[in-house]
């Protein structure tokens, strides 16, 4: 079975080749037995799925700090228990250690727990005996007052830490928990794999930094942006803290006017990626967009997967609301994001020839998934760099972009980023 998870960049897959594919249409074999047994075999299956995805992977409850007046990075990182480094590791938007302001956002990360799903037979001092911790301390972070009260996959939180027993061994103990012996030895400071002894108390590695996940998509996208140097792009180089706010999927009676009273409040310019879906009855919040200094752009006209669609369906996809935005505008444009962020080679050289080019993002605030205001902001903040594009939405009813927004504008500009259209940041005309 094949799973795309990790979420944060819709085309996730491993090899330019498998993120071009479509979709698998493997038919499933028709069960012959009983609908109740196709039901507990789909049930055991799910669970399954559930347990290889989460099990021996860390879930990290990171938190948001408001900066005080008075407060210093030391001591924010000494209240939670975690050390500078460690802080500025996931907020490295900030330029100067030195220099935080009141308001601004940190993220903290939890070097906290793992997450373990409840299997069948599973008892709770087994489960803490698997992990080396005591029962009672299992039993209390997740307030289990009924120990023989476990239910199949039920997630259980289980401390970050080992507490090493008579006849463990380094490799035996990695596998357990699920990491690697070298990042179990480097995170310990161990020696070598023989200098563990009973009692001692390990902590397991954490997981991927910001910088990794950025390292990630510099390897997926890099590629692309490299066979199509002067078409494709999803960051800018660094260049004097620039970053570009883009909202998708407007534009929206509500949200995107609201979204536009809070630009101009802070005098934010940004990039709005228009579907042909939502124009109806809305070119007057287009006139606004261009009339406030915001630049226009294509997301399609019906938000397809256009790696699915034939060269005709894709050129009337871009056209019609091109040709739309044109008779209210006058503009002609000529950036594109796929919906989805789906796109193949094919499909970039025919947006080229029709004189687009392709502006993906390279921060994904996940602001139409996570409602919780705190979330979007770590889904964020340690992955802003200087040249980020930041992908946010502008049609959800009820959305907290307009919450998140102030904070994340006002803790990038104070540590010095300024905001500028994707156009600018990347060097490249909005418009033909
Ligand atoms: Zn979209």
């Amino acid at each position: 079975m094949k799973t795309t998870h990790g979420g944060t960049y819709p085309v996730s897959a491993k090899s330019d080749r498998g993120a071009y594919q479509s979709k698998d249409t493997v038919p499933v074999p028709e069960p012959n037995y009983r609908r109740v047994m196709q039901m507990s075999v789909k049930k055991i299956i799910a669970l399954c799925v559930i347990m290889m995805v989460l099990w021996g992977t860390p879930v990290y409850a990171d938190q948001v700090h408001r900066v005080s007046p008075g407060e210093t990075l030391n001591g924010i990182a000494r209240f939670y228990g975690i050390t500078t480094d460690s802080l500025l590791g996931s907020n490295q938007y900030i330029v100067n250690p030195d220099l935080i302001f009141p308001g601004q956002v940190l993220i903290v990360p939890d070097t906290g727990k793992h997450a373990y799903v409840v299997r069948p037979g599973d008892t709770l001092s087994q489960i803490a005996q698997s992990f080396g911790v005591p029962t009672a301390m299992l039993a209390n972070i997740n307030n289990i007052s009924n120990p023989d009260f476990l239910y199949v996959g039920q997630i259980l939180l289980v401390p970050n830490m080992y507490i090493v027993r008579e006849g463990d061994t380094l490799p035996q103990i990695a596998q357990s928990l699920g990491v690697s012996i070298s990042d179990l030895m480097t995170e310990n400071n161990l020696r070598g794999p023989q200098s563990i002894y009973p009692g001692q108390t390990l902590s397991i590695p954490s997981r991927p930094t910001g910088r990794e996940e950025l390292a990630a998509l510099d390897g997926e996208m890099g590629p692309i942006a490299a066979r199509f140097p002067e078409t494709f792009f999803y960051k800018g180089q660094p260049n004097g803290l620039r970053v570009a706010l883009t909202f998708d999927d407007g534009p929206d009676r509500v949200e995107t006017n609201a979204v536009l009273d809070i630009l101009k409040q802070y005098q934010v310019p940004a990039t709005f990626f228009l579907l042909g879906r939502s124009m109806p009855g809305n070119s007057d919040v287009v006139e606004r967009i261009v009339a406030e200094g915001h630049t226009l752009a294509s997301h399609t006209t019906n938000h397809f997967d256009i790696r699915e669609l034939t060269e005709q369906e894709l050129r009337t996809e871009m056209l019609t609301l091109e040709n739309e935005v044109y008779d209210i505008t006058g503009l002609r444009m000529a950036l594109m994001r796929p919906p989805y962020g789906f796109i193949n080679d094919a499909n970039i050289r025919q947006l080229r020839d029709m004189g687009y080019k392709v502006v993906k993002w390279s921060v994904d605030t996940n602001d139409w998934r996570d409602i919780d205001v705190d979330q979007v902001l770590i889904n964020t903040m340690p992955n802003i760099r200087d040249g980020s594009i930041i992908l946010m939405h502008d049609y959800l009813p009820e959305s907290m972009t307009k919450e998140v927004l102030p904070e994340i504008i006002q803790s990038l500009r104070s540590q010095g980023y300024t905001f500028v259209t994707v156009d600018e940041l990347l060097g490249i005309d909005a418009y033909r």
